[in-house]
């Protein structure tokens, strides 16, 4: 029985060209400031695009630009839960603190979230050449692990992705990128459709 996606993208949005959401964005290089939170919606709203085009069903959420707390969409995801147990949780984002390159993360110990973030991961390797891929194999899975709220609260199975590192020079570049983007939205596409049909 495959499992439909609840789409999260992480933090608030800009309202009115003010993001609404402390630190989380990038140094003021070349391109500018690249906010965090309109970057993970960049993403979703690419994936939503998609997922529409090709009638695969999802839910969201975090659709305001306003930054909903985690426990608002946790509550969302157990109500969408409590409707239909067959879903899976994708929360996207984008890394800072030294680092480069995708990473993933699901929450501590063997659950059903682990082989769904190690099958994101494996296409992410295969659809995005020369992008650096910080896979921990400790425990025999390319995923990290770690007691994220929004990976350990809801009950739906949760995953959540860094898309890039905002203060490294490589991956700002690739975050303002529309090829590095579309490069990520279409494996997450193809992730997405792999876990609704199996
Ligand atoms: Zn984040």
């Amino acid at each position: 029985m495959g499992r439909t996606v609840i789409l999260d993208n992480g933090h608030g949005g800009l309202i009115n060209g003010i993001y609404q959401t402390p630190g989380k964005r990038s140094p003021n290089w070349d391109k500018g400031v690249l906010f965090e939170g309109m970057f993970n919606r960049w993403v979703v709203n690419r994936i939503i695009e998609k997922l529409d085009r090709k009638k695969i069903p999802y839910y969201h959420i975090s659709p305001e630009f306003t930054d909903t707390t985690l426990e608002t969409r946790t509550n969302r995801a157990n109500h969408i839960f409590d409707q239909n147990p067959d879903v899976w949780i994708l929360s996207i984002h984008a890394n800072a603190g030294g680092g480069t390159g995708i990473e993933g993360f699901t929450t501590l110990g063997q659950k059903t979230s682990d082989g769904i973030g190690d099958l994101v991961l494996r296409n992410l390797k295969d659809d995005m050449i020369g992008t650096s891929m910080r896979f921990d194999w400790s425990d025999g899975d390319r995923d990290k692990e770690k007691d994220y709220y929004i990976l350990k609260r809801p009950m739906a199975p949760a995953f959540l992705i860094e898309c890039g590192f905002m203060d490294h020079p490589i991956d700002y570049n690739n975050l303002w990128d529309e090829i590095y983007i579309d490069t990520l939205v279409d494996s997450l596409v193809r992730s997405i459709i792999e876990v609704y049909n199996i």
